[in-house]
């Protein structure tokens, strides 16, 4: 028998926390095609298709995908929620601004719940967990007010709620991590069990993903690490500044969503519509690519361009966004033609660009490279984080103890 506990950036004393009825259904992660039947100390694994039943109880399945939040007919899987009124406006903004980024680079969005039966109750509870997967009902996801408010954790808790399980508990990890056993104690080890059965959807195993413990995670010795990249320990792991590419990809294939979309989170590098013409079916019209750099601002320059022309580039166009949505400020409004656009500068670290193929005609496309700026000094000599949330100042969560309880058995704290 296994638990399911979680490393917690910040999990502690959950015990007195009401818990929802033994935990339903919960879809195992990394898009995996098992569930996870937990109570007490078992743990009734489902697969499609057949069933192990442990002890006294039965299951039911999730071959009919209850534990996937359902896709409507145009594409989008839409995820109620409602907060409670634990959250300021900030603390909402914050959550939300985490939330969009699914929304932009994935066909998963979070909306306002009215009559759905399923749903997500967020509210600042004890620590910072959720369930894996729709398990029915309002299912609880905590982000706790003061200490879950960095977009990173804020989406690590809802990918669990969409399915995701650790990066390290994958099939195949042990071909990339090496787990340090004698650091970790026995009421701990359940964390770092493995998944034999997990459905790692096809994509590689990924050490930036948002959903990767940090190398101290559990550790019962100060300086000891318990995970260990390999074969190069240097790698970094636990990231908590949002999304990875693979993260997204692992979404977009779990939920089968016809999207375009790219992360780039290097300090620098560079992109172009060239890859989207060999990567992508011509039939997606629009791609977008979102890059977060660590720090500074991001500075994006166009090394070539040529778009082709239509009034107002109604049919074909660049538009850079100063932020992570659409509804974000404008950096460079739509823009096609053969004119090289000039530099853009971004208020931080996030820009968002996108780009609309369209009208007859050839045109060659273009390649931009960016690389993160001079910071932006404020009047008060601090730097610009206009269109971040705090998340990305958040080194210091990361690989942060967790004291754990019992009783947590069901849930899933970070
Ligand atoms: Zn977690």
């Amino acid at each position: 028998a296994f638990t399911f506990l979680h490393l917690g950036i910040f999990c502690s004393m959950f015990s007195s926390e009401t818990c929802p009825k033994p935990r339903k259904v919960s879809q195992e992660g990394t898009g995996q095609a098992s569930c996870f039947f937990t109570q007490a100390n078992t743990t009734q694994r489902l697969r499609e298709g057949d069933i192990v039943v442990t002890k006294s109880r039965s299951a039911i399945g999730c071959s009919d995908h209850s534990c996937f939040w359902p896709q409507s007919s145009d594409g989008i899987v839409r995820v109620p929620y409602v907060f409670s009124p634990d959250y300021d406006e900030a603390q909402i903004r914050w959550i939300n601004e985490a939330m969009a980024e699914f929304e932009i680079l994935t066909c998963i969005d979070f909306v306002n719940h009215t009559t759905e039966s399923d749903y997500l109750s967020i509210k600042s509870g004890k620590g910072c967990w959720s369930h894996y997967g729709k398990i029915g009902g309002g299912q609880i996801l905590s982000l706790m007010k003061k200490g879950c408010m960095w977009k990173g954790v804020i989406q690590h808790e809802l990918n669990h709620a969409l399915g995701f399980l650790h990066e390290q508990s994958r099939s195949d990890r042990d071909s990339y991590v090496k787990i340090m056993w004698e650091y970790i104690s026995a009421g701990n080890k359940g964390n770092f069990k493995k998944s034999e059965n997990s459905n790692n959807l096809g994509l590689q195993y990924d050490y930036s993903s948002v959903m990767h413990y940090g190398t101290n995670a559990f550790s019962n010795t100060p300086g000891r690490a318990t995970i260990i990249p390999i074969p190069d320990a240097s790698v970094p792991i636990g990231q908590r500044y949002g999304l990875s590419n693979l993260d997204v990809a692992k979404i977009n294939k779990l939920y089968n969503c016809n999207r375009c979309s790219t992360v780039l989170d290097s300090p620098s590098g560079s992109l172009s519509s060239d890859n989207h013409t060999s990567k992508y079916s011509s039939s997606n019209a629009t791609c977008f690519w979102l890059i977060r750099i660590p720090s500074k601002r991001v500075s994006l320059q166009f090394d070539a361009f040529s778009l082709k022309s239509s009034t107002d580039c109604k049919t074909e166009y660049v538009k850079i966004y100063d932020g992570v949505s659409q509804s974000s400020e404008v950096l460079l409004d739509k823009t096609c033609g053969t004119k090289s656009p000039p530099v853009v500068t971004a208020s931080g670290r996030t820009v968002l660009v996108e780009f609309v193929r369209g009208g007859t005609g050839a045109a060659t496309g273009f390649k931009i490279s960016y690389s993160s700026g001079r910071s932006n000094p404020r009047k008060n000599g601090r730097e610009s984080d206009a269109n971040n949330v705090k998340s990305e100042t958040s080194g210091k969560i990361i690989g942060q103890e967790c004291p754990l309880t019992r009783k947590i058995k069901s849930r899933y704290c970070l």
